[in-house]
């Protein structure tokens, strides 16, 4: 069972336990994204094990008809094994939820990882004529150039700020810099996509930017926020008509995303404390 505190950003252990959070979630008009926690299998029996998890997972969305997606890690499914493994197993993933009309997200990593990670994606993406989302990262000075060729794939891109620790000659470091970007991207998305723009982000001001964005543009778009993080804020968009999404870990290997999540802010344990003791 996962212990008090870590349970505000991690809905079980169990696909069963996932799936309650998601129907207690669309009660309040918020959707959600399951994430099975994994990253970095070295090996390909795991990267396979979590392919065939997140199939049964798509097969049980389907069957509980719950407002729900899902999203995975490259290295999860293979990438570090393979380009060729992380691409079969992707493949075989959003096969399953073409036939079961669940969407599929891709996360995306560092930056190492990203060309495989795209030109995986964009052939899928093509194949299966949309059904798939994609992550890219404000951090990452090739983004603009990223964001330009995803433009007229028929996909769903989510943007956010960037959780890897990247190098200066790849990346802004400084918080400025990443904020300007995020929003010059997101004014871009607006501006040349067909709707299918995620905004994942907690921050109101990159928020307030995306309103008034869709405002100028009639774009569509969602928003994105991870559960445990501003859920106040998630279900008060929800209830004035935005497209709100809640990323959900799950599993068993909770440790270490929350240490994660505790480590990024501290606000985050002491607000759950805070919950905890009432
Ligand atoms: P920050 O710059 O961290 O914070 C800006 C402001 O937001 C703060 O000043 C505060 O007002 C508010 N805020 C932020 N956190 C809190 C909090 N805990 N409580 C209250 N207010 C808060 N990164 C990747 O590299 N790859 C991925 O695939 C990926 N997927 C993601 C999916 C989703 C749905 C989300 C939400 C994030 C994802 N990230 C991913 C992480 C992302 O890159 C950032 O590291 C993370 O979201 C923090 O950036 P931020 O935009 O929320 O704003």
């Amino acid at each position: 069972m996962i212990p008090p505190i870590a349970n505000n950003f991690v809905a079980g252990e169990t696909p069963e336990g996932a799936l309650d959070h998601v129907a207690d979630l669309n009660e309040s008009g918020v959707k959600g994204i399951l994430n099975l926690l994994g990253e970095h299998y070295d090996e390909r029996p795991p990267a396979d094990a979590d392919a065939d998890a997140y199939i049964d997972l798509i097969e049980r969305i389907d069957r509980t008809g719950l407002d729900c997606c899902v999203s995975v890690k490259p290295s999860q499914i293979g990438l570090d094994v393979g380009g060729e493994v992380f691409a079969e197993n992707f493949r075989r993933i959003v096969e399953a939820g073409d036939d079961h009309g669940v969407f599929v997200w891709c996360d995306m990593e560092d930056y190492t990882t990203i060309d495989t990670t795209l030109d995986t994606f964009e052939a899928v993406a093509r194949e299966f004529d949309g059904g798939v989302g994609l992550c890219v990262q404000a951090n990452l000075k090739r983004t603009r150039a990223d964001l330009e060729r995803l433009a007229d794939v028929p996909c769903k891109v989510r943007l956010v700020k960037g959780a890897y620790d990247e190098p200066p000659e790849v990346a802004y470091k400084e918080k400025s810099k990443v904020d300007e970007a995020y929003r010059e991207y997101l004014a871009f998305m607006f501006a040349n996509f067909d709707g299918g723009i995620a905004v994942g982000s907690h921050d109101p001001k990159m928020i307030e930017h995306a309103l008034e964005l869709h405002e100028e543009h009639g774009t569509s778009f969602e928003i994105q926020m991870l559960m445990g993080v501003r859920e106040d804020a998630q279900e008060v968009l929800a209830v004035d008509g935005v497209d709100v999404y809640q990323y959900i870990p799950y599993g068993g290997k909770w440790v270490s995303y929350f240490y994660r999540r505790v480590r990024e802010r501290k606000e985050n344990a002491l607000f759950a404390l805070r919950a905890v003791l009432g």
